[in-house]
This record gives structure tokens, C-alpha cells and sequence, in this order.
């Protein structure tokens, strides 16, 4: 562990020096690789996300597209998926969550072909994720991981504490991190004794979705901190699940929000649409 003390992650750097390396790759290969971003409804926060990741496919090379569906009709969303999943133009397809109250999360995302499903959520990607196997792991995950190698931390016999278990962030994370030798404890809102835990923890991964909810307290001196939370204040300002200042001067190293996690999550997106195409191109 190289970190003196307080050093904040950049993520948005290292997310750069990814997104350079992916363009770099998409050069080489041969084929552009396609990505297929598929929205239901007029939620503002999936339209300002999607546009997000398409600029990121842009500027890597990656040929994106988008398709937006009416909310109520979940057989014209499945009859998309499943052009999609034909379309040899698109390696990668992601269904913007959440889906409007009405349509079957599981469903839909289930429909998508696992070897172009880049958000890791098809049922067959989890239980690779589950046995260790190759396949697609979600993203922001993945960039927590690729955070803390970036960040040259130690994962193996440390004992990482993770707060949250959605299936999109906590849970795949408290998996890689066990995949990295890590000794893992998932925490969520019925875990007891929740302070003590956390002031345990040689890493510490808050994914919980309430501003400053890890106090300063709750931070050993000395732990790595990774702050997943994107969280809007009533006056507009974006924080993350950790009270950053508190802890800032307790932890080796911390994640800030914005500029932590959140642009790691875009960079593994591109990452995996490249695997897919890559795969597509070995696939006879
Ligand atoms: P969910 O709402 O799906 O999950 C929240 C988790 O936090 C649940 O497991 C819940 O426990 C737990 N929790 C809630 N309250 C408490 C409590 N008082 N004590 C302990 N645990 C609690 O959220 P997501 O996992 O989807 O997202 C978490 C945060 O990460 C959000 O702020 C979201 O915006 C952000 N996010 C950031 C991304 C990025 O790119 N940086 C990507 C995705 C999400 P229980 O299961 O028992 O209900």
C-alpha cells in the first residue's frame, strides 16, 4: 500500500487513461465495435445518462445508437432486444434501469443475449460472476476494482466492508472483492451493529443512496474508502454516501463524488463493449 494519508482516488484520470487505452484497442481490431442503448419512457435522469455514455462511445470509437420506447409496452421493448440481439452491427446492449413501474425488470433484461449483455445483468453473466468464470460483470463493479488496482491497493487478506447489496453495485462488488482474496462482509439496512462493522474495515465500499450516511467515525484510520453513492442535495450539489471531509483525514485513500467511481462506471461500459466485440470476432 504506497498511499500516505488522505489521498484522494481520482477516478476521473484513471477513468481517462481506461477510455484512451479501449480507443487505443478499438484502432486495432478491425471492426468497430456497436453498442445499443435502449430507453423506456421520458425519465430526464436515463436521457442525460444515455447521452453520457454514447458522447464516451463516440470519443472511443465506438458506433452507439439509442431507442427509446413508450413506457406501457413491454412487447415492443422485448421485440427490440430481440432485433437487437440479431443486429450484427451491435455487440453491446443495455437496457437504461430503472424501467418504468409496470414492466418485468428481470424480463426484459433477461431477453438481452448474454454474449452482448455488457451490463452484466442476464441471469447466465450473474452466475459466471457467482462461479468465477468469464462473462460480463456490471459495471460500476468493475470499476471499483479497477479503481483500487489503479490505486495499487492491496485487496488480498484485507477485509473489505461493504455497504449496500443491490444487485447492480453492492452484491457483484462484495464478489470481485472476494474473488480478489479479499475477506468480505455485505452489510445492508437489517445489519446490526452497522458503525462497527464499518470502523473494521481495511476497505470500505459505501453503495447505500443517502448523502454523508458513513460518518467520519466509521472510517478506520488508515482504510481505503470508495464512495459510491450519487446523491442530490435540495440545493442542486451532487454528494456521495460518505461524509467526505470527515473522513478524508482519517483514510489512506477515499474516493471523491463527483470524480470517483462515477466515471469508472462509463469507462468499464466501454471496456466491455469492446470484450463483446472482441468475442463476436473470435465466434465463427
Ligand atoms: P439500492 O437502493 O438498490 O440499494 C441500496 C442498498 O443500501 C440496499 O441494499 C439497502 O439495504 C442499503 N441500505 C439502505 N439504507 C440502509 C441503512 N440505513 N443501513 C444500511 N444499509 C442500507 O441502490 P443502488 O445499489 O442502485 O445504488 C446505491 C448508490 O449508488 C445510489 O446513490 C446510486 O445513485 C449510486 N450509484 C452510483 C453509480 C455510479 O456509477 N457511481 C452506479 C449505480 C448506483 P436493503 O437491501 O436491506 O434494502
Amino acid at each position: 500500500m504506497e498511499q500516505t494519508m488522505g489521498e484522494r482516488i481520482d477516478g476521473k484520470e484513471i477513468a481517462r487513461q481506461i477510455r484512451v487505452r479501449v480507443a487505443q484497442e478499438v484502432q486495432a481490431l478491425g471492426l468497430r465495435p456497436g453498442l445499443a442503448a435502449v430507453r423506456v419512457g421520458n425519465d430526464p435522469a436515463s436521457e442525460i445518462y444515455v447521452r453520457n455514455k454514447r458522447k464516451a462511445c463516440a470519443d472511443a470509437g465506438i458506433y452507439s445508437e439509442e431507442h427509446v420506447i413508450p413506457a406501457w409496452s413491454e412487447a415492443q421493448l422485448l421485440g427490440l432486444i430481440i432485433g437487437l440481439n440479431r443486429d450484427p452491427r451491435i455487440h453491446g446492449i443495455l437496457v437504461q434501469l430503472p424501467l418504468p413501474e409496470g414492466l418485468n425488470t428481470r424480463r426484459v433484461l433477461d431477453a438481452v443475449a448474454p454474449e452482448k449483455d455488457v451490463d452484466g445483468f442476464h441471469y447466465l453473466n450473474v452466475g459466471k460472476l457467482v462461479a468465477h468464470q468469464p462473462g460480463f460483470v456490471p459495471c460500476t463493479p468493475l470499476g471499483i476494482i479497477a479503481l483500487l488496482q489503479a490505486a495499487k491497493i492491496e485487496m488480498a487478506g484485507a477485509h473489505a466492508v461493504v455497504v449496500g447489496r443491490s444487485d447492480i453495485v453492492g452484491k457483484p462488488t462484495a464478489l470481485l472483492l472476494l474473488h480478489q482474496n479479499a475477506t468480505v462482509t455485505l452489510c445492508h439496512s437489517r445489519t446490526r451493529h452497522l458503525g462497527d462493522l464499518c470502523r473494521q474495515a481495511d476497505i470500505l465500499v459505501a453503495a447505500i443512496g443517502r448523502p454523508h450516511f458513513v460518518k467520519g467515525e466509521m472510517v478506520k484510520e488508515g482504510a481505503v474508502v470508495i464512495d459510491v453513492g450519487i446523491n442530490r442535495l435540495p440545493d442542486g450539489r451532487i454528494v456521495g454516501d460518505v461524509d467526505f471531509e470527515a473522513a478524508l483525514p482519517r483514510a489512506r485513500a477515499i474516493t471523491p463524488v463527483p470524480g470517483g467511481v462515477g466515471p469508472m462506471t462509463i469507462a468499464m461500459l466501454l471496456s466491455n463493449t469492446l470484450q463483446a466485440a472482441k468475442w463476436a470476432s473470435q465466434t465463427p
